[in-house]
């Protein structure tokens, strides 16, 4: 009994240990996995997300001697994929699409036998019995190789651009050091700066071209081997296209043993590893789609025949002062429940907001969120979730008995949430934006009540005006918004979230100089001269503003230079972080705190005024240093005010590690506890779960 709790395989979870002993002998007789028994599992069931290759695993594939040797998808008890591969619970093989494969003799006596590490393995399988693995061109032909995954590493060497199915879905791979296959594949990725994750052959050949602290290392090597977003090393040598403008680089290890294999017979360090989901859609799961749909963009295809019943994109972790912060909460997580503190028998969904959505089940007291779906703007991510959704409910057998959605009445995902509810006959919770945000730091920590930073770039606020900036205090009954960033103008609506210039002008508006400041950038307007001169008559009468975070730090990117048009979510202010690395904070500019307002446009005008005078990384610096310290006192001056202790920060800014730390320090200094996520995304990826919690409460 002690043993089973203190010596159990790396992955191991006890939920709870219920033990019944004999009263006759007291004496073990045997020891017995018992079938499992589908009611059970059913009520407070587990659902095991995916596991890398373990080191056992690795090892046995690289020995001559062993049966498994070369074997691609070699898995044992302590590894393999889970999640990606079950149909239905309890997870037993006739349920995961590993019962298309029968085991052989050999793997059929390791999975019977107690004392083999194969024991009741449902992913056992080897070279006789289980998947296999073929080349394929772009005209859907096999090629003749009789080690394609080998000759797979050898032509991403070469230049080729492959498509390489894994366990959750396709990958689009690269070389990292040439150029030309990356361009290519931005093109056909609509992908024109965003950056790419790549796959390192191993921790040793990361460090040459990114830095990494020993939690970092931690990380990528755990069984959840996430991208985790690395600094880049002074004299970064891949190639500058896999990560523009940027000072870090998402990079993972390989989690399979095909990943593994991959690197065998070439000299790269590295492969660009990237989602292969067309523009506004999810990850491709299927061949005939695969073949369909990427045989422009591809040379070659390697391809195993098991299919994918959950497809599951790789997570994203970022190490921020201390703790990991999810990015993307996915491969390796998802759907692995989180314990939170709200009423036992509340049974509710939250379905997210329009971008990195996920979709959550708050249950028996835990949290199960899906896998990431994606920015649900078309028809299929909206069909994706649906899917996982109901994936997710019949995995864990509930039913429930309300649905928390956003409160903007036009997102896909508000339909989703009216529809779901009118169906199951059940109540709709909307939940405004960055109380949802808060409210999901609250149940994680377990708080009762709390002042929350809410940043962002944008959310539907409770008076339909675009917020983003937003100082919350939340407690068990509710919430309040008790402070924000200035309101500011958004010359052309949506268009000034595209084109960073247009904030500038707006918020710039009596500012003499800006004029002709803009007009030097001309050929950062589509029109020109004439969409200038339009922008600058519509300053005075913009209808739309917005007291979003991230808009302001999008124009203070522009001012700088480092970003005039946004071909990602973040990007002008991802770019501004990197810009501000080695940076000080040379303004010192005072909090200009107006009551609930906090006010932004002098800040911007400050840099604006000295940008000919001071260096870009010191500027860089001190915007994100005013915006930080002046959240942080008008949170603080909130705080005093209502006698709360914690204050916490969320929304995507919550991942800016410069605005982040000192936030913190201006917060603790205050003599506050500072709270920050560390098992949901501050981002729009955590939204459902926050959702769920605030439909919990009102059940
Ligand atoms: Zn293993
Ligand atoms: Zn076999």
């Amino acid at each position: 009994m002690t043993q089973l709790q203190t010596e159990q395989p790396p992955t191991c979870r006890i939920h709870q240990v219920d033990a019944t002993h004999s009263p006759e002998t007291g004496e073990f007789i045997e020891f017995r996995i018992l079938k499992s028994d589908e009611a059970r599992v059913h009520a407070g069931s587990v659902i095991p997300p995916d596991i890398a290759i373990c080191d056992r695993c690795l090892k046995e594939l690289s020995d001559k001697r062993d049966r498994r040797y070369d074997y691609f998808f070699i898995t044992c008890t302590d590894c393999g994929p889970r999640y990606t591969i079950i149909d239905a619970l309890p997870y037993d093989r006739p349920r995961t699409t590993m019962r298309d494969f029968e085991m052989c003799e050999k793997c059929l006596g390791e999975y019977k036998d107690p004392r083999n590490r194969r024991f009741h393995a449902q992913t056992v399988a080897c070279a006789d019995c289980g998947p296999s693995v073929v080349l394929v061109g772009r005209d859907g032909k096999g090629v003749d190789s009789t080690d394609p995954i080998r000759e797979a590493g050898r032509l991403l060497e070469r230049g080729h651009i492959l498509a390489i199915k894994g366990n959750g879905g396709y990958h689009l791979a690269s070389s990292t050091r040439l150029t030309d296959p990356i361009v290519r594949l931005r093109k056909t990725k609509f992908r024109v700066q965003k950056p790419l994750a790549v796959m390192a052959r191993d921790l040793e050949a990361t460090r040459s071209f990114a830095e990494v602290t020993p939690p970092e290392a931690e990380l990528m090597t755990s069984f959840v081997r996430p991208i985790v977003l690395l600094r880049k090393r002074p004299g970064f040598d891949l190639s500058e296209q896999i990560a523009p403008g940027l000072h870090n680089i998402g990079v993972m290890l390989p989690y399979t043993g095909l990943h593994n294999m991959l690197f065998d017979e070439t000299s790269e360090r590295a492969f660009v590893m990237t989602s292969a989901n067309p523009p506004n859609e999810p990850i491709i799961k299927d061949d005939e789609e695969a073949l369909a749909r990427l045989s422009d963009v591809v040379d070659y295809f390697l391809v195993h025949n098991r299919r994918i019943s959950q497809r599951c994109d790789d997570s994203v972790v970022r190490w921020l002062d201390g703790a990991a912060t999810l990015l993307r909460r996915s491969r390796g997580y998802a759907p692995a429940p989180i314990s939170v503190a709200v009423p036992k028998d509340a049974c509710t969904l939250g379905v997210g907001g329009e971008l990195n959505v996920t979709c959550c089940l708050v249950y028996q007291g835990r949290a199960y969120m899906t896998q990431h779906i994606g920015d649900v703007e078309t028809l299929q991510t909206l069909q994706f979730q649906k899917e996982a959704t109901g994936h997710l409910l019949m995995l864990t057998g509930c039913r429930p008995n309300a649905v928390g959605r956003d409160l903007h009445p036009l997102f896909n995902t508000t339909k989703f949430a009216e529809e779901f509810a009118q169906e199951s006959n059940i109540r709709v919770v909307p939940v405004q934006h960055h109380y949802a945000h808060v409210a999901g730091l609250m149940a994680e920590h377990n708080v009762d009540e709390m002042v929350g930073i809410c940043c962002d770039g944008y959310g539907y606020g409770d008076d339909g005006s675009a917020w983003g900036g937003e100082i919350i205090f939340a407690d068990q009954n509710g919430h309040k918004r008790v402070g924000h960033l200035e309101p500011q103008p958004m010359i052309g609506g949506d268009l000034a979230t595209k084109y960073a210039l247009r904030m500038v002008a707006g918020i710039l508006r009596d500012e003499p100089e800006v004029a002709d400041w803009l007009l030097a950038r001309r050929q950062y307007f589509r029109h020109g001269e004439e969409e200038i001169n339009m922008v600058l008559r519509q300053v005075r009468s913009a209808q739309v503003t917005t007291t979003s975070c991230g808009r302001v730090l999008d124009a203070i990117s522009a001012i700088l230079g480092l970003c005039y048009e946004r071909t990602y979510e973040g990007e002008p202010a991802m770019k501004l972080e990197s810009a501000a690395l080695g940076g000080k904070d040379v303004l010192k500019l005072e909090p200009a705190l107006n009551g609930e307002v906090i006010e932004t446009t002098s800040m911007v005008r400050e840099v604006f005024a000295r940008v000919e005078r001071l260096r870009v990384p010191d500027l860089a610096y001190s915007a994100q240093s005013y915006m930080a310290r002046s959240l942080g006192m008008s949170a603080i001056a909130v705080a005093e005010e209502l006698g709360l202790k914690t204050i916490g920060f969320t929304g995507g800014v919550a991942c800016n590690e410069a605005i982040m730390r000192i936030l913190k320090v201006t917060v603790e200094n205050e003599g506050f506890r500072f709270l920050v996520h560390k098992l949901v995304p501050p981002g729009d990826g955590g939204l459902s779960f926050g959702q769920a919690v605030v439909a919990a409460r009102m059940a």
